[in-house]
């Protein structure tokens, strides 16, 4: 059985999601205060935190700090509208995916199974990717459609391989930057608005449906190939 940390200080949500959870055979461990939520998860048991940021005693931020010195587990962060730089510095500091309140459950729901899933993957990515016509060969670093040889720069392919090896995962752009430009280059979102556009055109992917790459506006990029359920 799946057991899930939930972490959420408003009693009536809290017990609403437990509620929901269980009702899918979800083992829910439900705790109040960021201080419990660092106990429990230091105790092993939990397969993912569904984590609350906004906390009465450790903020949400610092609560994920501290579990991910020690824990590898998906978390998915519960936030505000219109806490959009609290979302992205969630996702830079660990977190696998965020769901906005108010919320669905359903959404939430679907972001766990999708989270769950991912998991297993995120150990050995294949080197080898197939979605459709086009095929990835990391090893080799070649890239064809349709059997026909790709051209990609050198930073197109290390922004391919970056999303790739995260399946289903949302990459910031403060994330991407930093690993595919280097330090300094955070801020510099329309280097990658660029990059991402001609990988898209390269690869036949399009921004308006994508099978590929998915923007998270204002947030960052997600491989979403193969995944069954992006949203
Ligand atoms: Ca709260």
């Amino acid at each position: 059985m799946t057991t899930i940390l939930l972490v959420e200080d408003d009693p009536a949500l809290r017990r609403a999601l437990r509620t929901m959870m269980r009702s899918r055979d979800l083992h829910v461990l439900d705790v109040a205060t960021g201080q419990d939520a660092v106990v429990v998860a230091s105790g092993g048991t939990p397969d993912l935190m569904v984590l609350d940021l906004g906390l009465p005693d450790i903020d949400g931020l610092e609560v994920l700090r501290r579990v991910r010195a020690f824990s590898a587990m998906p978390v998915i962060v519960l936030t505000a509208h219109h806490r959009q730089s609290e979302k992205i510095r969630a996702l830079d500091a660990g977190a696998d995916d965020y769901v906005t309140k108010p919320f669905d459950t359903e959404e939430l729901l679907a972001r766990v199974r999708a989270t769950l899933r991912r998991v297993p993957q995120s150990n050995p990515v294949p080197t080898l990717v197939q979605v459709d016509d086009v095929e990835i060969d990391l090893a080799r670093r070649r890239v064809t459609l349709d059997g026909t040889p790709v051209h990609l720069t050198r930073t197109e392919l290390a922004l391919l391989e970056l999303l790739v090896s995260h399946p289903g995962k949302l990459l910031t752009q403060e994330f991407l930057l930093r690993e595919v430009w280097g330090q300094g280059y955070g801020s510099e979102s329309n280097y990658l608005r660029v990059y991402v556009g001609q990988l898209r055109k390269k690869l036949g992917d399009d921004a308006a449906h994508p099978r590929l790459i998915l923007t998270e506006p204002g947030i960052g990029y997600r491989w979403i190939a193969g995944e069954e359920d992006p949203a």
